[in-house]
Formats: structure tokens, C-alpha cells, sequence
């Protein structure tokens, strides 16, 4: 007995000699608020476990939600991709990187030959670094020479993206910084679970609260974010722009208009007027399903205010008339003048990690780096001398993400890069995309996992995680953030940038493509943004490791812009704009066959398509499977208890998902998260109506019908 006990404390004590912790500082890959935090690695003789313990920074002040707690668990899963595989024989069989690449540029030369430049096409990713994001317009214009790119952020902020611009003459997600939302005495959320989406963010509106803010939400179930509310305006899903006019009508009819602030740095006001006397608010009640009171009492709260604050986020912009919801809030922002001013602005609460820097550097089918416009004869000769091309060599705009896979469909687009998304699952009538992406001549993807979209691919190609990849994204408050590497990469992995160059390199591209490191990448994006909207000149890695930079950010002395907007907004005039838009119906009705709203959205444990998240043992556990939040009156009325199976069909196909009662539904209305694929994929059945102004499609609303899953075992 004595000398086992002897035998043990030996063995502790050797074993405690040859354990040992590591940490290194990383961030969030998911939303947009890039909480930071140290990735914590403890080795026990053989043994490792990781942990990850949130650090402090100036947007998410120490705080870590579910997701970025868990977020290693994909990063260091066994289903990684370590290597390139082709598809043979239906089959993905492991391939050299040396022969990955010469078969890509092997195609493309191919393709383009036989099909056209443009029928070659380049598919991105809100969650790639703004290296990556701007890496990549530069590779479609330059390498490829082709007009089609684009990427899921179309999904995610094109609705208020191009309603900010035409608004404000800039998109940025939030005119004030998050530190203003505790000064303002009333908040309007409109369309934004910011509890599920960007769970670090609630403490602000915790500390407005305390300070006596009146919060209202809009949304037609009574999220977690609604449970915060003073007041829940439930409406009927779609109709937020009407919503956002019956509030301006009564600021209009009861004198809540701020007549200096709409004189001196506004144009349109009176056409707008104009336009808003013929509306009547029992129309209003009608199209919302609102009562006239709750809407009054809204408009009252946001009126009699002295600061004040509206967000918005995709709850409103994923719809048919999306771009006009926004501007219709933007309408109400101005007619009061509460923009501008420490505690009273407007933002539209950014989605991916980097939904923000994604959409400014060109990845988008317009854009050129800096928010510079594909089509404006100015940009296009400054990015194409700092990119040693002749301006009548770029590529002129492509079609949305969307459209994209219609072209696909139409055989005139036959090759396809995909980098950083998982558009099979993602895109709005999804089965319509997986089905299209079949007809490619070749389609390529890079992606840490194999996909939905990857599991389609002729070639896949592995790339880094967050925790290998340096780099820098933009978060929801429109700052510039670094994220050094915390790991080495695994197996034959590649950074995203560094395939771009590879593949530049074997199309006889390289010179343009001459980089060693995402530093050097970023210095060429600093001078391609600059005297652009985005203007990130002023910004340096060498800052960056020492703060969050607001943009714009002009020279390496200017300290950033927290606060837009203060005495002029970016259009050359320096006024916003008021927006005259009539009500446009939405397309997709509820009708006796299909007598339901469908709306889709987020839950706090996953992320996007789910391709990380469901990897995560622990956010998996959290919630392993999609599930319909139906209304107990509505499940009954179908035949539906609570964890039965459910067929929901729209006119485009079904899914099967489970049920869950919730109360706090509206009882037209039934809600599904989209972050599954297979029989629960929401996606597949939802409208691929496209706002006319933005492309946005209309994913948050459709017409369903439900009914219980037979349960064969029984017939
Ligand atoms: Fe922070 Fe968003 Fe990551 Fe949660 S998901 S830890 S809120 S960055």
C-alpha cells in the first residue's frame, strides 16, 4: 500500500513537470462584434485541452458569448480538410497542390476560351479578412478578367448598405459608436435579435435601460431581444417599411419634426411631406396589423426623445422591398434630426465577422476597393494605376450572388471559385441552386470542411481557420481590427490569399499578385481605399496591434471617426436625402393553399450555413437540429404537438423540421432557423424574390403550409 501511494506521487509529480499551458490571442471568427479572447492550451503529458477566455477590447469590454466560447471546437475538429482533393469517378481522392493548381488554371483557360472571361466566376464571403475580401475582387478583375463576383453579404447587408448610400453618401452598419447607445433615452430595434445574433451587445441596451431608455422591438415574435422591450410592436412579417411611414406619419401630424436640422442639412423634405399627407393610418393598422395606439406611442417615445437611436438589421432588410424599409426608417431618423450627435444616429447592426470590411474592398459584382463604383470613370482609372492595369481593362459590374447562380442555371456562367461560403445552403431556393450548381464545367471550392457547396466541387481546397490566418476584419462599428495568428496551420493547409496568388501565378498573373503576407496586402488595400469612402489609409498593422481603428481613417496621424455625420453627410452637397417610395406589395401572398408566414432567422448557438457550429460538440449539443417555433393555437389547428415532425411546404418545395410551441409567435406566422442542410433546410423553400434596388432577396417572408409528418411505422 505504501509504495503505491509512493508510485502515484512519483507519477504526479513527473506528470506535472511535463504538463504546461499556453495561451494565444485570437477573435471571434462569427458575428460582427469580433469579441477577442486568448485561446488557452493546457498539455498534460500527452493530454491537450483548450479553453478560451475572453480578453478586453473596446467594443465587447471582456465578454464572450456561446459561440465564440466554443468556436476551437471546429477550428481543431478531426473532419478539417488537410489536403487538396479532386473528384474522380464521383469520388474525392487526396491530389498535389502543385496539380490542384495547374488543373484550376488549366480550366479557367479552358473555360474562358470556349464559354468567354465573364463565363468564369468568383463566389466570396462576408467572413473572409479584408485582405482576402479585397485579394479577391483584385484576382476577378485583374487575374481572371471577369465581371461576375460577388458574395453571401449580398444576403446580409445590401438592403441598408444601399440605403445608407443613397441616404447618407456612406454605408457604415452604425453612424455612432456602440458606447452611444446607453446615452439615448429611446431605442427602436427593428427587425434585430441582437440577443441571439450579437449576445455581447445587450449589455449596452442593459445600461440604457438602467438609465431610463424606452426600448421598443419590432418583430413579429417576442424574441429574447423583445423581452427587453418597453414596448413590442408585433407586426405582420414584410411590412416594416409601412410600419416605419405610420411612425413618420404621426411625427408629421403632431409636430415632432426638427424644422432647423431637416432646413439646414436635408433635401427632399417637402416631397416627402407631400407624399405622407395622402397616407392614412388605419391603411397603416391594415397592412402591419399593429394597433394605431402601439404605433403612436412608438412614434411619441422616438419624437419627444432628446436622443435617440434606431437599428435595424436583417428582420427588415431580408425582404422583397427591403432597401425601402430601411429608407423609410432613415425618413424618420432625418424628420426628426437625430442623427449625428453623441446618443442619436442610425445603424444597421452588421450580421458576418466581417460583414462590414467584406463589402467595402470589391468583392461585390459594383464595387471597386475604397467603396469606389466599378461603373464611375474616376475609380476605375485610380484602382487600375494602383494596380499597374489600364482602366479599360477592368471588368465592368456583374449581377448579384443570386443571379449569379441563375446565370449558372442558364449556362452562361460554367466556372465557378467559390472561397468562404456555403451558398447551397445559404441561398434563398436553394434546392433551384444546389441543382444549377450541377451544370458547371468546374467548380473549385476553398473551405475547412467539406460543404454542402465543397461536396458538389470538381477540386476542394483546404484552407486556414481563424486561428491560423492573420488578418484584419471590420466589425459592427465600422473599426479595423487585427487578428493575429494563434496556431500554426495543420496538414498541407493554405491561407485564402496565398491560393489566390497560386493560382495568379499559373495564369501568368504573378506580378500583380507578388505577396508574402497579409501585411503587405493590407498595405496595397490602404492605398487602393484611399481618398475612397472607405478610406483606410491612416490605418497600419502597426496601429492595429495598438487599437481599433474607426474608418474613415485618411492619414496615419488622423485618430478615426467614431461619430459620422456630425456637421455633414457624405454627399456632395453635404445633405441627406429623404426618400419618396411607394408601397411595393410583396409578390409571395398567403393564400387558402399556403395560409401561413414563413420567416427565418438565427439561433444564439450557430452561425450562417452551420458548417463550423454543427462541428462544435458543444453548440451542436446546444441545439443539434432545425425546429419551427409554431403558435400552440396554430400547431393544434394543424395537428401538430410539440417535438412532432413537420412538413412545411411553400410553392417552391418542403422541409422537414420539429416542432416547438411558442406562444410568443404570432399565430400567422411560423419561424425557422437556417442553418441546417438535408430535410431540415429551410432555404430550399424560401422565395427567391429579389429586391429590385439591392438584389436583396426576400428570405424573411413566403407563403407556407404545415401539416404533421405521417409516421410511417404506424401505416
Ligand atoms: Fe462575440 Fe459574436 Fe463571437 Fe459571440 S459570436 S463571441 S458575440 S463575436
Amino acid at each position: 500500500m505504501a509504495m503505491t501511494n509512493e508510485l502515484l506521487r512519483y507519477f504526479r509529480a513527473k506528470e506535472k513537470e511535463r504538463a504546461s499551458e499556453t495561451a494565444a490571442a485570437t477573435q471571434c471568427p462569427f458575428c460582427s462584434v469580433q469579441c477577442t479572447l486568448q485561446l488557452v492550451e493546457e498539455r498534460i503529458v500527452e493530454r491537450r485541452r483548450y479553453k478560451a477566455v475572453p480578453t478586453d477590447n473596446p467594443t465587447s469590454n471582456g465578454r464572450l458569448c456561446l459561440k465564440g466560447m466554443n468556436a476551437h471546437q471546429h477550428a481543431l475538429h478531426p473532419e478539417r480538410l488537410l489536403v487538396p482533393l479532386a473528384k474522380v469517378d464521383g469520388r474525392f481522392v487526396r491530389v498535389r497542390w502543385e496539380e490542384a493548381l495547374s488543373l484550376i488554371a488549366e480550366r479557367i483557360i479552358s473555360i474562358q476560351k470556349e464559354d468567354g472571361v465573364d463565363a468564369f466566376a468568383v463566389y466570396g464571403g462576408g467572413s473572409l479578412t479584408n485582405e482576402e475580401a479585397y485579394l479577391l475582387g483584385k484576382f476577378a478583375r485583374v487575374a481572371l478578367k471577369t465581371r461576375h463576383i460577388d458574395y453571401n453579404g449580398r444576403f446580409c447587408m445590401s438592403a441598408a448598405a444601399a440605403a445608407m448610400n443613397d441616404a447618407f453618401g456612406l454605408d457604415r452598419g452604425l453612424t455612432n459608436p456602440l458606447s452611444d447607445i446607453p446615452l439615448a433615452q429611446t431605442i427602436i430595434l427593428a427587425g434585430t435579435n441582437v440577443a441571439e445574433c450579437q449576445p455581447t451587445l445587450m449589455p449596452y441596451f442593459d445600461e440604457a435601460k438602467k438609465n431610463g431608455a424606452f426600448i421598443i422591438v419590432v418583430d413579429p415574435r417576442e424574441t429574447k431581444t423583445a423581452a427587453l422591450a418597453d414596448l413590442h410592436l408585433p407586426l405582420k412579417p414584410g411590412t416594416d417599411a409601412a410600419l416605419a411611414v405610420g411612425i413618420g406619419k404621426v411625427l408629421l401630424d403632431e409636430g415632432y419634426i426638427d424644422e432647423a436640422f431637416v432646413r439646414e442639412r436635408t433635401v427632399g423634405f417637402a416631397e416627402w411631406k407631400q407624399h405622407m399627407e395622402a397616407v392614412e393610418m388605419d391603411e397603416i393598422v391594415r397592412l402591419t396589423d399593429v394597433p394605431a395606439e402601439k404605433i403612436r406611442l412608438a412614434a411619441r417615445k422616438y419624437g419627444e426623445a432628446a436622443e435617440a437611436i434606431v437599428l435595424t438589421a436583417r428582420g427588415l432588410e431580408q425582404q422583397a422591398d427591403g432597401y425601402a424599409a430601411v429608407r423609410q426608417w432613415i425618413n424618420v431618423v432625418l424628420a426628426a434630426g437625430k442623427v449625428g450627435r453623441p446618443g442619436s444616429g442610425f445603424g444597421s447592426i452588421t450580421g458576418q465577422g466581417n460583414g462590414q470590411g467584406g463589402r467595402e474592398h470589391g468583392q461585390k459584382a459594383d464595387q471597386l476597393p475604397g467603396y469606389r463604383s466599378i461603373e464611375h470613370p474616376q475609380h476605375r482609372r485610380y484602382i487600375a494605376s494602383v494596380w499597374g492595369v489600364a482602366p479599360d481593362e477592368l471588368p465592368r459590374k456583374g449581377v448579384s450572388a443570386y443571379e449569379m447562380m441563375q446565370k449558372i442555371e442558364a449556362g452562361e456562367i460554367t466556372g465557378l471559385l467559390v472561397m468562404g461560403s456555403n451558398p447551397v445552403v445559404s441561398s434563398p431556393n436553394a434546392a433551384f441552386v444546389a441543382k444549377a450548381m450541377q451544370k458547371l464545367k468546374f467548380l473549385v471550392v476553398a473551405d475547412m470542411f467539406l460543404s454542402e457547396t465543397a461536396e458538389l466541387a470538381d477540386l476542394v481546397l483546404p484552407v486556414s481557420s481563424y486561428l491560423e490566418d492573420e488578418g484584419t476584419v471590420t466589425n459592427v462599428e465600422g473599426r479595423v481590427c487585427f487578428r493575429p495568428a494563434a496556431r500554426k496551420r495543420p496538414g498541407e493547409v493554405k491561407h485564402d490569399w496565398e491560393i489566390l496568388c497560386a493560382i495568379a501565378h499559373k495564369l501568368g498573373k504573378g506580378r500583380f499578385f507578388p505577396f508574402t503576407s497579409a501585411e503587405e496586402i493590407f498595405n496595397e488595400l490602404r492605398l487602393a481605399s484611399r481618398g475612397g469612402k472607405a478610406d483606410y489609409y491612416g490605418v497600419t498593422y502597426e496601429r492595429l496591434r495598438r487599437e481599433r481603428v474607426y474608418w474613415p481613417c485618411p492619414d496615419p496621424h488622423h485618430p478615426g471617426t467614431p461619430r459620422l455625420f456630425t456637421e455633414r453627410f457624405a454627399h456632395p452637397d453635404g445633405k441627406a436625402r429623404f426618400a419618396v417610395l411607394p408601397f411595393r406589395p410583396e409578390k409571395e401572398e398567403t393564400d387558402e393553399w399556403y395560409p401561413l408566414y414563413l420567416t427565418t432567422g438565427r439561433v444564439l448557438a450557430h452561425y450562417l450555413s452551420g458548417t463550423q457550429t454543427r462541428r462544435s460538440p458543444a453548440l451542436s449539443a446546444r441545439q443539434p437540429e432545425a425546429v419551427v417555433e409554431i403558435h400552440p393555437r396554430t400547431a393544434k389547428r394543424y395537428g401538430i404537438g410539440p417535438g412532432m415532425l413537420v412538413r412545411i411546404e411553400t410553392r417552391r418545395g418542403a422541409a422537414v423540421v420539429r416542432s416547438r410551441y411558442n406562444d410568443q409567435i404570432r399565430e400567422d406566422t411560423i419561424f425557422v432557423p437556417f442553418h441546417w442542410s438535408g430535410l431540415g433546410q429551410i432555404n430550399n423553400v424560401t422565395s427567391d424574390e429579389l429586391d429590385p434596388h439591392c438584389r436583396m432577396p426576400a428570405f424573411k417572408r413566403c407563403a407556407a403550409r404545415v401539416r404533421p409528418v405521417v409516421d410511417l411505422g404506424r401505416n
